[in-house]
């Protein structure tokens, strides 16, 4: 069939529409290559690009500039490939599980090697191909997740045999609690980092997250790693966000009803109408990504016009209290507004328990998804 006409189809068929701004997203981003300069920018597009889809936000990224991205898994770096050209850099944070070494070669990706072992293994693939093979190598400074403990870069700089065929490109730590500017763990990192770097001297830095990227000029080493922002999350944990907005949800309303005092609304009757009301139940739920704990907590607007969630949260639908709105303003097909001006991802994100990254990562795969192009501004 016509992609047009499937489109046409889809968008009359969908149960909502998730708007993806790729002129915010590149905005977002160079604002970030500002604010990191003269340190240079990477991307992080894990996750599918934190929900919003790989494939629209990688190449919207390169030609802004961008040359570094960072994907968690390696399975994530084969698919991210075919969307870049051959001067972007592929690097792999949770680096190689045993096997993969030669198909990572061959694609000339980058691996980021956590432990010693990793190190073994990329050095005999790459002696073993008689090639330099470039890494990337994380250490731990204090978060206790993924990298080389501080005894282990002693070992591995005592015998650098280990590294034979290995070319270190950049030296890498990740932040545990950047978003919190005052925290005594982010001196306590930036410390135990710049200790290490100093050993790799011909080796980039790469420190900062998004958040380590508000922190100041210590902690911005020589690629920031950005990924939230870029996505229009919060960086900090307080105050104001910096950042445009690149994700608005917008749910269509499935059934309208008044019900009377005394009516048991949802799964569990979880509520109970203390007068009369009217209700909305829209066609998105825990399945579309939209958490179950909103359940008697969050809420959709319609214009500026709050409408508290009441019940559970279904799995392919919810139930809003909409008699704050004059009766019949809200029909079959109407749509109400779940993420975008009136209300942020970071209120849903709190609403729900969780955090932006959190939303992003499960918005759901049967809203219609419209990117507006970075060109449209
Ligand atoms: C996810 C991740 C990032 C990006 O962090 P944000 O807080 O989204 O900016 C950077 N570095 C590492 C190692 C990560 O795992």
């Amino acid at each position: 069939m016509d992609t047009t006409v499937q489109n046409d189809i889809e968008s009359r068929a969908a149960c909502g529409v998730l708007t993806i701004d790729l002129a915010a997203l590149v905005a977002n981003y160079e604002q970030l290559v500002r604010r990191a300069a003269p340190s240079r920018a990477a991307a992080v597009v894990k996750a599918d690009a934190y929900g919003l889809g790989v494939a629209h936000v990688a190449p919207a990224l390169y030609n802004a500039g961008c040359r570094d991205f960072f994907v968690a898994h390696f399975i994530e770096a084969l698919r991210l490939k075919p969307y870049l050209r051959s001067d972007a850099r592929i690097l792999v944070l949770n680096g190689l599980l045993p096997g993969s070494e030669d198909d990572c070669a061959a694609l000339g990706i980058v691996p980021v090697l956590n432990s010693l072992e990793q190190v073994t293994n990329w050095s005999a693939t790459a002696r073993a191909l008689g090639k330099t093979l470039p890494a990337a190598i994380q250490v731990d400074t204090g978060m206790s997740r993924l990298g080389l403990e501080p005894a282990e870069v002693d070992t591995l700089l005592a015998e650098p045999e280990r590294l034979a065929g290995v070319h270190v490109e950049i030296i890498m730590s990740h932040l545990a609690c950047g978003d919190e500017p005052e925290h005594d763990a982010n001196p306590r990192q930036l410390g135990r980092m710049q200790a290490v770097r100093q050993r790799f001297a011909d080796a980039k830095l790469s420190f900062a997250n998004s958040a380590g990227i508000f922190l100041g000029e210590d902690y911005r080493g020589d690629l920031a790693r950005p990924g939230i922002a870029l996505y229009g999350g919060a960086p900090l944990a307080e105050g104001d966000n910096p950042m445009q907005p690149v994700v608005r949800l917008e749910v269509r309303v499935v059934q309208t009803r008044t019900v009377p005092s005394g009516a048991e609304i949802g799964y569990g009757a979880s509520f109970v109408a203390r007068s009369e009301m009217r209700l909305a139940t829209i066609a998105a739920g825990y399945a579309d990504g939209l958490p179950r704990h909103l359940s008697n907590k969050g809420a959709a607007y319609f214009g500026n016009v709050r409408l508290p969630i009441v019940g559970r949260v279904s799995m392919d639908s919810i139930i809003l209290d909409v008699t704050a709105l004059e009766p019949g303003t809200l029909k079959l097909g109407s749509m109400v507004e779940l993420i975008g001006p009136h209300q942020t991802l970071e209120t849903v994100a709190a609403d729900a328990g969780t955090i932006s990254y959190e939303i992003l990562t499960s918005l759901g795969r049967r809203y219609e998804r419209r990117y507006l192009s970075p060109a449209a501004r």
